[in-house]
């Protein structure tokens, strides 16, 4: 079969990586891919924002399944064109991709179904935000309601910060906020397999969202990722499907807009009580690196279930390992970094089915990877334990010759003890 992937991070790396171990892929295109695709399959230079160009080209290529990596597509409605076309898609409608788009939205879903979440309140103006955040306990978190690329969240401590992050929105006329109690506890991601009201569970992993090590400094895209998530116990996997994905998922159902895709369900879990964070629309970057290394080749034959509507009769079968994904950034990555700088040792570190070097910003010039991003690598290991993952993704690490190139060293801290 021929597949297309759309996106260019070490996501779609990864998802590349792991569909070519199945021998039902005849050929892979990753549209537009990055360096180190490049060196897996082919590439192409595809505007992944407009659906009709996407299936057009599709249908051109014969192309009999496409994996949509990043929101942004699916809020742009490219699977809806490329399902209209016949072709099998990963990746929701526009209205159901509007869970990940718009928090406001998902706040609804969840109150229409009593799935337990932080108390909200939604604005549209700023005087009657102030008022609210003046009548709150704190700490209190303000939300953009739409896509932000993880900018639009500040969690504050003080009323003066979140007063400061109100007037930030609505300083950009027709900005739309979302108000949140403050959640304690435990933060694990869970992926889940949906097609219309059925819903494998596929993963569990825990991300590091900010740029220092101890959990300090700004918020980025992801430093660093494990899976399995030690918090996601049974019992919080079950109570998680129960109380939040089964009912949300119905609900979108009874809406005539089925989810149809991967779940990415952000958690917090406050002595084994899991409330709803977020909603994303695809896998999380960099816990599909974690994710896909534990599948290898079934994540192809699950995906292609999950599009085709027959999630029922799938199963997962997951070794009892561990991975974890160590992102190397661009020195001054999540602010004003550095570009073009040579990633030298790529080529002598080991690859096989337990060890990957996944690239995100990179491009080849002149015969060499040289860094294009913020995040630029991801290195990805697997271990019979998340000591002997850690261990062995560092090891990777340290096998790169990039002076611009910083990471974090405590990778898996919370897991690791
Ligand atoms: P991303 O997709 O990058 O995770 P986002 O912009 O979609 O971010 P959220 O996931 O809603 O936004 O929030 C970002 C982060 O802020 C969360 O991962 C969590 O750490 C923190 N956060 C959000 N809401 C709350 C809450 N109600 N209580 C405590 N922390 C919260």
């Amino acid at each position: 079969m021929n597949i297309l992937i759309l996106g260019s991070g070490g996501r779609e790396h990864a998802l590349a990586w792991a569909v070519l171990q199945n021998p039902k892929c005849d050929r892979l295109i990753v549209a537009p891919g990055n360096a180190g695709i490049a060196e897996i399959a082919e590439c192409a230079a595809l505007d992944i924002l407009d659906g009709a160009a996407v299936t057009d080209w599709a249908c051109e290529e014969s192309i009999d399944f496409v994996i949509v990596g990043p929101e942004a597509p699916l809020a742009a409605g490219v699977a809806d064109a490329l399902s209209a076309a016949g072709i099998a898609v990963l990746g929701p409608s526009a209205a159901a991709a509007r869970l990940e788009a718009s928090k406001a939205f998902t706040k609804e879903i969840c109150a229409a179904v009593g799935a337990p979440t932080a108390a909200y309140a939604r604005f549209d103006a700023l005087e009657p935000a102030l008022a609210y955040i003046a009548d709150h306990a704190l700490p209190i978190v303000v939300k953009a309601d739409g896509l932000a690329a993880g900018k639009g969240v500040t969690v504050a401590e003080t009323r003066e910060g979140a007063e400061a992050a109100l007037r930030a929105l609505f300083a950009e006329s027709g900005a739309e906020v979302v108000i949140e109690a403050f959640l304690t506890g435990e933060e694990a991601s869970f992926f889940c397999l949906v097609d219309g009201e059925t819903v494998l569970p596929l993963g569990t992993a825990q991300d590091h969202k900010r740029i220092g090590e101890g959990d300090t400094g700004p918020n980025t895209g992801g430093m660093g990722a494990y899976s399995p998530a030690p918090v996601m116990t049974a019992e919080v996997k079950r109570r998680a499907l129960d109380e939040i994905v089964r009912p949300t998922m119905a609900e979108m159902v009874r809406r005539g807009t089925p989810f149809r895709g991967v779940l990415f369900v952000g958690l917090m879990i406050d002595e084994g009580a899991p409330s709803l964070v977020e909603y994303n629309v695809r896998f999380g970057d960099p816990e599909c690196q974690c994710l896909m290394m534990r599948l290898g080749g079934q994540a192809l034959d699950l995906l292609l279930a999950c599009a085709e509507g027959r999630l029922g009769e799938a199963q997962v079968r997951w070794a009892e390992d561990h991975a974890m994904c160590v992102v190397m950034a661009a020195r001054g990555y999540p602010g004003a970094y550095a570009k073009g700088g040579v990633i030298g040792g790529l080529d002598s570190l080991p690859c096989d089915s337990r060890r990957m070097a996944f690239h995100a910003g990179t491009a080849r010039v002149d015969g060499q990877v040289v860094a294009v991003g913020g995040r630029v690598l991801g290195l990805t290991a697997r271990g019979a334990t998340l000591a002997e993952a850690r261990d062995a993704a560092y090891a990777l690490a340290d096998g790169i010759d990039w002076a611009d190139g910083v990471m974090r060293r405590d990778i898996g801290w919370r897991a690791l003890g």
